[in-house]
């Protein structure tokens, strides 16, 4: 069985052919003097670290996995050195600030580093995994004290982070939390309660972890507007350990390698981050970071599958094709071809949205430019609920599309396939379940003000294919969008139901017309790469098989819009 190998020439492609990605970061100030060829050995070293390192405890961790013994977990071997190794050669801190000791890189480089990762070995990326919004929580959210001691540590990935919100009783939704924060004369908070699923709650990767905990003090208001956010680290400052404990990690379906642990906090000290009943607020600045991640795990999950699937359709004979002379491969069979390019395509096209997201969020950041920020916020907060979403969907479904071209073979063990599939079925649960994806996609944003920004962000997108004979279709899905969501707009109105009835059908023709305009891009630049096929057959594998559904996803939500309208 192969470790996965990350193809970075097919990634610099995208960034530079595709997306013409050092002009637009190099337009922000602090990446003006970042070239092309800084990133391309940054992309060459990270996939190098991630093939050597990370991509050969893929299987123990999955075997092995973590184990729970007396409230200490340990990892799968050679998970803790990886871990070591990682942080010291700088890898978390690529996005970070420089003051924070930080590379101060663009973050389109840390989603392909994460993107790599997740595709190499899902368990183990779980961790490092939540650095990157916990960074960006306590850096706005914190007050200087927490700032001085943990953001550097977290920046770095010295001290890993967690984000425990969920409980029994408080998934989806998290407004009935009911861990408790009471005040202390000292100003510090005594937090009880337990937290279930949190990932990395317990491990032996690094020396410290700290917790972002949702909680809420005695006698706020009840739902979200009484929970605050807290921080309680593992070990405090003069080495004594915290009232937190493992009581236990879950037995799961795959992400064998990543502990997913419940947490129970015994009146333990901790810190509040943000202001009281703000907890939400502070914590969506984390999860928003982490959506753009599983949406990357999605893509790199796929990626993983597609590539094991790829290998052996080539390796393994089979009766003669339609129209072969000889002997052919599995490859050769239009069925499974169709399969194959079909997921090569989602993958693509997942990239380009995924990476022009992640230069997106650098633009809304520091462009000196304020209408271009807006037009970047509005990109990120309609693209990443699509995002996370429709690529873990896709991770998950045509990744076992993926273990179909094996056949028996890949029911088994022994190829490693069955394990991308079980590990990629979470990605569609947590960080925000995919149902509560597309409610967010559709109610809080592109209904809430009446379509204006939705309509907006795709005239923003059409016109960035400029007037090539690609643009016309894909120009012709975003006009029926823009029609159908005003539609929506005026039939929500009258009827409360509706738009929750159809937000996931509204969601992936959002999905599939995203994927078309990527394809076109890809197209429009295919001519110039060493191997054009590569990527014009993907393309036309989206073209058959893919873009059609757009129509169906629209007929449905045009179906129940009428009945809606029949009946107000
Ligand atoms: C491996 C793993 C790791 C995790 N890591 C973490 C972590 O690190 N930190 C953390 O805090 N949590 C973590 N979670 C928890 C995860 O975020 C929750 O499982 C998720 O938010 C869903 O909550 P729930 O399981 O209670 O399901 P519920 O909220 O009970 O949902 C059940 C079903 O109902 C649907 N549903 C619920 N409400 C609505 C609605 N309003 N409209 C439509 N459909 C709805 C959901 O989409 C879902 O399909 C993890 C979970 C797993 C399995």
């Amino acid at each position: 069985m192969n470790a996965y190998q990350p193809v970075t020439t097919d990634r610099a492609f995208l960034l530079h052919q595709v997306l013409n990605a050092p002009a637009q970061w190099q337009a922000l100030a602090p990446f003006a003097e970042i070239d092309a060829e800084l990133a391309d050995q940054v992309l060459e070293e990270s996939g190098k670290f991630v093939a050597e390192v990370i991509a050969p405890l893929n299987r123990v961790g999955d075997e092995v996995g973590a184990r729970w013994a007396d409230g200490a977990v340990t990892m799968a071997p050679g998970f803790r050195d990886a871990y070591q190794q990682f942080w010291r050669a700088g890898w978390p801190a690529l996005a970070a600030d420089p003051e924070h000791g930080g590379q101060g890189l663009p973050a389109v480089l840390e989603a392909q580093l994460y993107e790599m990762l997740s595709a190499a070995n899902h368990g183990w990326t779980m961790a490092p995994g939540l650095l990157h919004g916990a960074y960006e929580c306590l850096k706005h959210h914190g007050s200087d004290e927490l700032r001085a001691q943990y953001l550097s540590k977290i920046a770095t990935g010295e001290w890993l982070a967690t984000m425990c919100l969920t409980e029994p009783q408080a998934g989806s939704d998290l407004g009935l939390c009911a861990t408790r924060a009471a005040p202390q004369a000292d100003g510090t908070h005594a937090i009880s309660g337990t937290k279930i699923f949190i990932s990395g709650g317990e491990h032996d990767l690094s020396d410290n972890i700290v917790h972002l905990v949702l909680a809420r003090e005695p006698g706020s208001p009840p739902g979200p507007k009484g929970l605050s956010l807290y921080l309680v680290p593992k070990f405090y400052a003069d080495g004594t350990r915290s009232a937190v404990v493992c009581e236990r990690i879950e037995e799961k379906m795959g992400l064998h390698g990543s502990p997913t642990c419940v947490m129970r906090f015994d009146d333990a000290r901790g810190w509040i981050v943000g202001a009281p009943g703000k907890g939400l607020a502070a914590m969506f600045v984390m999860m928003n970071a982490a959506r753009l991640h599983v949406a990357l795990q999605g893509i790199g999950l796929l990626d993983a599958a597609w590539q094991k699937a790829d290998a052996y359709s080539k390796e393994r004979r089979q009766m003669r094709a339609p129209g072969a002379k000889d002997t052919s491969f599995i490859a050769d069979h239009p069925a499974m071809r169709r399969l194959l390019d079909t997921q090569r395509a989602w993958v693509d096209g997942g990239r380009v949205l995924a990476y022009q997201t992640a230069l997106e969020l650098d633009i809304a950041r520091h462009h000196p430019d304020a209408a271009r920020r807006q037009q970047a916020e509005r990109w990120c907060a309609l693209t990443t609920p699509v995002l996370k979403a429709a690529w873990t969907h896709q991770a998950f479904h045509g990744g076992s599309d993926c273990l179909q071209v094996f056949g028996g073979h890949g029911y088994v063990r022994e190829w490693g396939i069955e394990q991308h599939v079980r590990d990629a079925r979470v990605a569609m649960i947590y960080e925000g379940t995919n149902e509560i994806q597309a409610i967010d996609l559709l109610l809080r944003k592109a209904l809430a003000d009446g379509g204006a920004a939705f309509s907006a962000l795709l005239d923003d997108a059409h016109a960035a294919l400029g007037s090539s004979d690609l643009a016309a279709p894909v120009a012709a899905r975003f006009d029926r969008l823009q029609a159908l969501t005003r539609e929506l707009v005026a039939a929500c109105a009258h009827d409360k139901q509706l738009a929750y009835w159809v937000a996931d059908d509204y969601l992936r023709a959002v999905a599939i017309a995203l994927l078309g305009w990527a394809g076109a891009r890809i197209e429009a630049v295919a001519g110039a790469a060493p191997d054009p096929e590569r990527w014009l057959a993907p393309v036309r594998a989206l073209g058959h098989w893919v873009l059609p559904e757009f129509d169906m996803r629209c007929a449905i939500v045009g179906q129940r819009l009428a009945s809606a309208t029949a009946t107000a």
